[in-house]
This record gives C-alpha cells, structure tokens and sequence, in this order.
C-alpha cells in the first residue's frame, strides 16, 4: 500500500534568477551519513542524517507492519550500514538502493502507522528525517499510570516531578570536550531524585529516564496530572563567551525576561521543541494557558519564587559555585499554572572548567544534594497541596494556599 504523494522535506526556498544561464547541472544525490535511534517507554525515534535537506516520500504495508523513506534522488550512501535494532518496537531495518531511489524500510512489532517529518539544517545540525515509531501496549502503559497517580495522588505523599532537560536528538547545549547537555541532565535529575526519596513522605517522578526526548508541554503535564506538589527543571548553561560561570535558577515570567540574556536563554532552551514535538505543534494551547493563568498566576508564581529562592540559597551555601541570582523568563517548560515550577541552569557547560565538573560524578552528587535541601525546605513551609481524591489529608487553608487548591 502506498501513502500519498511525495512529503515535502522542509521549505525549499527557490531564489528567482534573473539572468539567464544555461541550464544547472543537478546536484549531487545527498549524501546519508548517519542513522540513529534512541528508545522510549512509548516509541521508537530513527533520525536519518543527510549532507542537505532532499525531498522523500513515506510508503507503508500494514499488512506486513512495515514501511519505508524513499528518498528519490538516491543517496549516496558509502559508508552507510545497516543498523541493529530490535528494541521491542522496531525488529529490524533495511537501507537499500533501488530503481525509485534510496529506500529505508522499518520492520514493526506491531502495525501503527508512523509519524515521519523532516527537520531542515538551520540549528548547525545536517539536515534530517525523523521517523517515530508507536511501542505496542499503548493502553497499558496509559492505565498503568492511571492507577499510579490515583494511588499517589489520593495519598499524603508530597509529589515531587523532576525533569532533566533535553534528551535523545535534542542533546541540549554541547561542552568543549563534546559533553551532551542531557546526559549531564539526567545524571543529576537521577541523584536529585534518590536524595529527595530519603525524605519520608516524598516520592518523585521523572519525566524520562533514559536518553529520549519528551516535548516541552509533556513535561509539565506530568506534573498537573500528578497534581505535583513541585516541579524542577534541570539544564546547563551555555553562553557566548567561555568564561560565563555559576548558577541561576528561573521561574516563569509572563510578560518581559529579567534580563536580554535571561531572554536569549529561555529561546535557546524553547527551540529545543522543534526536535521534540515535531513541526506540527506549537500553537493553541498557548492561549488557554495565559487564561488560566489570569486565575492562578499570583499564587503559583509567588511559590514558584520562594522554591527558587531556597534552592539558590542551597548552592550559594554550598560554595561551590557562584550563585547569579534568581531570574525569570519565558521558559516554555515553567507553563503550569498550576503546579509550582523552576528550572535550574546548573553551571555553563561551555565554560571548560564548569564543563569538567558537570561531567564528575561527586559535582553532579552535590548538585543533587544541594537542589534536594532547597526543595526539601521549602516543602517544610509550602502549604500542602489540596488534591482532588486525597483522603485523610485535611489542607491547611492558609490565604496562600486558598489558590492553589484544586
Ligand atoms: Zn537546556
């Protein structure tokens, strides 16, 4: 079965000649140079590398839970293998030259037709084609968490998400020793996570676990349905010059940024969504959210910045690094306006020497520690969260809390 005619890989954009020439040679076939996949709880995402943006088209077999990229130009493809994957999603992958072009043909577990779309090269990246593909069991997975935060959510645990920023293509910022901001991310959401479990009473739950990407809007969703009680984004700086240093932390600002380049950062760390969701999202729910927070801005922000407050005053004890302050902007990731929510900009990966200790493990233990005694202390004085099925849990109805109650 075929799908469609031919997707367009990207805007082409066409310059208009005006002189007259003799007719251009065709360029030459793009050349395939990489292909990764990272694995997801709930997908598969294949990235197919190109030397340039090239048009191709998605053909699909249901019936045998397959289908294929066919780029029509061909490929040239020297070096270009035929990756291993057999993950639980994808059983395997073919890269082959035919007549109609180079074809990409994924083998399936299970038949779910697959989400495919180009992404052109304006981020310093070759040009790609990203191809996701739906992990079976979908249902379950959905009811599992379900019954997860109906259990969580009736208790009188505190809640507690932590999101480490970026992840699988989206590798985030990138060090002079070719450090991938998500991995140092995820390194330190982990041990954030162990440190704060060792508070009684706290269970936390991370918005990914392993190297794959999840949409900015996600993240925090995570946090509303788990009506958490905190939500703490975690990233590394990256700034122009190799000698910015030390750490900030920022909540949500609805209209201006703090400062240009409070600014500069929140787009830098927003664009990351091109990769993650995809070119089709990113209008709509926007609006409903600058209503709701016409409702439950005051209070959730006024929390907001007493959290990162104490998790500042955490690292600026610590001594470690230098503490620049609590800042705000418009952090696509920071959007709740319900669940209180920071992102810590932990050191600046690009500076060599902060680079080096993002990636050893006794600085990210700390960092963990230390983000963990902010968060720990400002539960101490935050007004428990009123949950829709909590039971046995009476909120404290403090004029600070009255807004955050659900
Ligand atoms: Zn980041």
């Amino acid at each position: 079965m075929s799908q469609g005619p031919g997707v367009a890989f990207a805007a082409s954009k066409k310059k208009k000649s005006t002189k007259k020439k003799s007719p251009p040679k065709p360029p030459p076939a793009p050349v395939a140079q990489t292909l990764r996949s990272y694995t997801g709880p709930n997908s598969t995402r294949l990235v197919l590398d190109l030397s340039r943006t090239t048009t191709f088209k998605v053909e699909t077999d249901s019936s045998r839970k397959t289908f294929s990229v066919l780029v029509p130009s061909g490929l040239e493809s020297p070096s270009f293998g035929r990756p291993v994957l057999d993950d639980g999603a994808v059983t395997g992958i073919d890269a082959d030259e035919t007549p109609d072009g180079f074809r990409l043909t994924v083998h399936m577990v299970e038949w779910n037709p697959p989400r495919v779309f180009g992404l052109d090269g304006d981020d310093g990246q070759a040009a790609r084609v990203v191809v996701d593909v739906v992990r079976p069991g979908q249902a379950e997975r959905d009811a599992a968490e379900r019954a997860r935060v109906d259990r969580l959510t009736a208790s009188a645990r505190r809640i507690l998400v932590v999101d480490p920023g970026h992840g699988g293509e989206a590798v985030g910022a990138i060090g002079p020793k070719r450090t991938y901001e998500k991995d140092v991310t995820l390194a330190i959401g982990r041990r954030l996570k162990e440190e704060l479990e060792k508070q009684p009473g706290v269970t936390v739950v991370l918005t990914r676990t392993g190297d794959y990407d999840v949409p900015l809007r996600e993240r925090y969703r995570v946090a509303e349905r788990y009506q958490a009680d905190a939500f703490v984004s975690i990233h590394c700086n990256s700034s122009k010059r190799a000698t910015g240093s030390g750490t900030e932390v920022y909540f949500l600002s609805l209209s201006s940024a703090s400062d240009e380049a409070s600014k500069t950062l929140a787009d830098v760390e927003n664009a990351a969504d091109k990769i993650s969701a995809g070119p089709e999202t990113g209008t709509g729910d926007d609006d409903l959210v600058g209503i709701l927070f016409d409702l439950k801005q005051t209070e959730s922000m006024q929390q907001s910045s007493v959290l990162a407050e104490a998790i500042l005053g955490e690292i600026e004890s610590g001594r470690r690094l230098e503490a620049r302050g609590v800042r705000q902007a418009g952090f696509a990731v920071l959007k709740s306006p319900i669940v209180p929510s920071v992102l810590v900009e932990t050191a600046f990966i690009n500076n060599p020497a902060e680079e080096r200790l993002l990636r050893d493990p006794g600085f990210q233990q700390e960092m963990g520690e230390q983000i963990a005694r902010g968060v720990t202390a400002y539960l101490a004085r935050a007004p428990v969260m009123a949950r829709d099925n909590r039971t046995g849990v009476k909120p404290v109805e403090t004029p600070a809390n009255l807004g955050l109650a659900r």
